[in-house]
């Protein structure tokens, strides 16, 4: 299939990813009138959103980068109204639930935690088991926040093309890409967003230089209880415990720098249930109903690029949000469609832009 209009002429906008991160771009760039065509390689939210855990927030915020907790801060502001949104133009739930989350802290870092929680306008409980309760902390099922977001997305116009393959060529001019071949045909386009996870190399391939952004392995186990067993977050030393509302339990989860590699392995199931046990006895004896690992889109420091990139005037990132990218989507988005159309962004983009990633290293232990 050939696309048979000039996207130049029709000023339309190819976003290559449909996962969160593109979906959540396209929602925008719809709602301002776009043209917009999503070119997904496999299956729509396939990869790490939907093998993510759906927390809404940075797992111990105090201790990331201020540009993470901007981001996130500012997208967990608008989470509630922009789930909503996409339920009323989808007719499907996304699960969205303030939930809280209560972690187990040291002294010191709980003071710590507390001081922050103050400044940034977090409310937080200390209890006297040396747990910290953060009562707004919500929570989306994100399989079915991805399922909702592209039924909204082809109401409001979008199209979507699933199963395209990797890129198999690029027409580009001066400064300008034309065209994207996939085993699907020629797809011409105005503007182009880069989308694609931890494969954020791959569109441009040897064409251009790529952000550095790296695959980051997360095995997660699912239980199954009775509803009501548990109703908040549960988090102790980079374990977290997540309660679905019909029963669902997840563990998570491993942090591994393993490339493109999405096997699972028992002992770290093991390790994961037993650890999970000490803070849920529930779950003692109880075997899981699923085993998987997702590849978080990893960057240094868990900050993302959301910038136009240095070598197309056209072309746009939206990649590299690690650990928090169902968090940010809502504000990862906007902040890319401002850049796109010039207009003044919602909040500073550059931590986020291509100069400031690539000034920064990666560390021994990619958190
Ligand atoms: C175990 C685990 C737990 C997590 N828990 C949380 C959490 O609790 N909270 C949170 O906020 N985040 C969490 N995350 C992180 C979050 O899932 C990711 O940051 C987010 O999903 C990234 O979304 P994305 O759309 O950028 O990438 P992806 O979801 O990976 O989507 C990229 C898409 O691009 C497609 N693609 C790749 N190459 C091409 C190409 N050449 N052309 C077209 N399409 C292409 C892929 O097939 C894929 O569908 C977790 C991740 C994992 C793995």
């Amino acid at each position: 299939m050939t696309e048979p209009t000039n996207g130049e002429d029709s000023g339309r906008v190819i976003i290559l990813g449909a996962g969160i991160s593109g979906l959540s771009t396209a929602l925008v760039l719809l709602g301002q009138g776009m043209d917009v065509t999503l070119l997904e390689r496999g299956e729509v939210g396939g990869e790490s959103s939907w093998a993510g855990g759906g927390i809404l927030s940075p797992l111990l915020p105090w201790d990331y980068a201020e540009p993470v907790n901007a981001l996130a801060l500012r997208a967990m502001r608008q989470y509630a109204d922009w789930i909503g949104n996409i339920e009323r133009l989808s007719g499907k739930a996304a699960e969205y639930w303030t939930c809280g989350m209560r972690a187990w802290l040291s002294r010191e870092e709980a003071d710590r935690a507390k001081v922050w929680c103050r400044c940034h306008d977090l409310e937080a409980h200390w209890h006297t088991d040396d747990s910290l309760f953060l009562p707004k902390i919500a929570q989306t099922r994100n399989p079915r926040l991805v399922i909702a977001l592209r039924a909204a997305v082809t109401t409001l116009g979008g199209k979507l093309h699933t199963q395209c393959g990797a890129v198999k060529a690029i027409r580009a001019g001066s400064r300008r890409l034309q065209a994207i071949e996939t085993r699907l045909g020629v797809f011409h386009a105005a503007r182009f967003v880069i989308a694609t996870g931890a494969w954020a190399g791959q569109p441009l391939g040897e064409l251009a230089p790529a952000p550095h952004i790296r695959p980051i392995r997360g095995q997660m186990l699912l239980f199954k209880l009775a509803p009501g067993v548990l109703d908040t977050i549960l988090y102790a030393d980079g374990l977290y415990i997540i309660p679905r509302r019909d029963g669902h339990i997840l563990v998570g989860s491993t942090v591994e720098d393993v490339g493109f590699d999405k096997s699972t392995d028992a002992g770290t199931a093991q390790h994961l249930h037993a650890r999970a046990c000490t803070r849920l006895p529930a779950l003692t004896g109880v075997a899981p109903v699923r085993h998987w690992a997702g590849l978080r889109p990893g960057s240094p420091d868990n900050i993302p690029v959301i910038d136009r990139h240095p070598d197309f005037d056209n072309v746009f990132l939206n990649v590299g949000h690690f650990r928090y990218g169902v968090t940010m989507a809502p504000a990862a988005a906007e902040l890319l469609a401002d850049l796109m159309t010039d207009t003044p962004p919602s909040l500073d983009p550059g931590p986020y832009s291509w100069t400031a990633a690539a000034g920064r290293q990666w560390h021994t232990s990619p958190h």
